[in-house]
């Protein structure tokens, strides 16, 4: 069964980890997928906190699975056609912002053309029936399957007991025997499994790694879609923005975004472009952006929010700084009350 070669949908959880190494075992050879539709987590946080986290665990989970168990992976950026499909979905949204069956398609239809390219005879990924309610129940994942246009040339070696067989075990390219029949929510099987096989370096499940399944960022996420103007054809540069600081809207409903911290302060100064940007002049504080044309009652109120934020919070009076395109405004506000100010928080 050499020289079979499969490509494999590998985020480097658990479970797609698992998922190359029953195939590798078999001895098939795998090209691992990652695809990078803009919201993976860590994605961010590479961006976000490169210098304050130089300790943190930011590496790239796909690429160390397949440094582990020595596989290449080629990433694939999606990101632009993703914006289209996180707006509108299809099949709708999960308990947050995450279209997951829509994305899954997505993801398989990418891999499906693929195939020729990396001369692969099929498609597998981690997936295990029952572990995940929008994606994995049985009935949707045959729905994924035939909507992706990959019926019967992909395998989910975690639940392949569980499934119909397909064709890579028809023909012969895999051992069904050699398969799992995992089926649940439980991580169980799965630990086991990797003790098993001596995996021991594996990211915690709970963590998630999309920020769509966020609670947090899907009340930013459908705020955001709810205020768009019409005709206006979103980019990406509009979420990921939402993935950063404190956001606001102020009684005209214009939006500001507030660093929380040294890491997103310095992560909203590359988006100063057609903002606002407010500092607090004589006392350490925030950076804050702010949409589009503000008014001078808008910029006014953005600065006592801005004020409030600041070391100047208790002070009577603070001095802010609005800066655009070259053009600079210092306002004496008295900073908001945490009250008020909490009421205007999307998050
Ligand atoms: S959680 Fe859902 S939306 Fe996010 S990457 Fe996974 S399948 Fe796609």
């Amino acid at each position: 069964m050499s020289n079979i070669r499969a490509l494999g949908l590998v985020s480097g959880g658990l479970d797609s980890t698992l998922a190359v190494k029953l195939m590798l075992d078999q001895g098939i050879e795998v090209i691992g997928v990652n695809f990078n539709t803009g919201f993976c987590i860590s994605d961010t946080r590479r961006q976000v906190r490169r210098r304050k986290d130089q300790q943190a665990n930011l590496r790239h989970e796909a690429l160390r699975a397949g440094s582990d168990l020595n596989f290449p992976v080629e990433i694939v950026d999606v990101s632009q056609e993703y914006l289209r499909i996180v707006t509108n979905p299809r099949w709708g949204y999960g308990k947050n912002a995450n279209p997951c069956v829509d994305c899954r398609i997505m993801m398989l239809r990418h891999a499906w053309a693929l195939m020729p390219q990396f001369d692969a005879k099929f498609v597998f990924t981690g997936e295990v029936i029952g572990q995940r309610p929008m994606t994995q129940h049985r009935f949707t994942m045959r729905q994924i399957e035939k909507q992706s246009g990959m019926d019967g040339l992909l395998l989910r070696p975690l639940s392949a007991l569980r499934l119909p067989e397909t064709q890579p075990e028809k023909i012969g390219w895999v051992d069904r025997n050699k398969l799992k029949g995992i089926t649940g929510r439980s991580r169980k099987p799965q630990l086991a499994l990797a003790v098993e096989f001596g995996l021991t370096d594996f990211p915690q499940p709970a963590g998630g790694c999309c920020f769509l399944t966020d609670p947090a960022f899907g009340r930013k996420f459908f705020d955001y879609l709810q205020h768009i103007p019409k005709g206006y054809q979103v980019t990406l540069e509009d979420f990921v923005i939402l993935k950063v600081g404190r956001h606001l809207r102020l009684q005209s409903g214009l939006k500001m975004v507030v660093g929380r911290d040294e890491a997103e302060n310095n992560f909203l100064e590359s988006y100063l472009q057609g903002r606002w940007a407010l500092r607090a002049k004589d006392v350490v504080g925030p950076v804050a952006l702010l949409d589009g044309g503000a008014n001078p009652e808008e910029l006014h109120e953005a600065a006592c929010i801005l004020a409030r934020y600041s070391d100047g919070r208790d002070f009577p009076v603070v001095a802010v700084q609005c800066q655009k395109s070259g053009r600079e405004k210092i306002l004496s506000v008295v900073p908001l009350t945490a009250e008020v100010t909490s009421r205007m928080l999307i998050i």
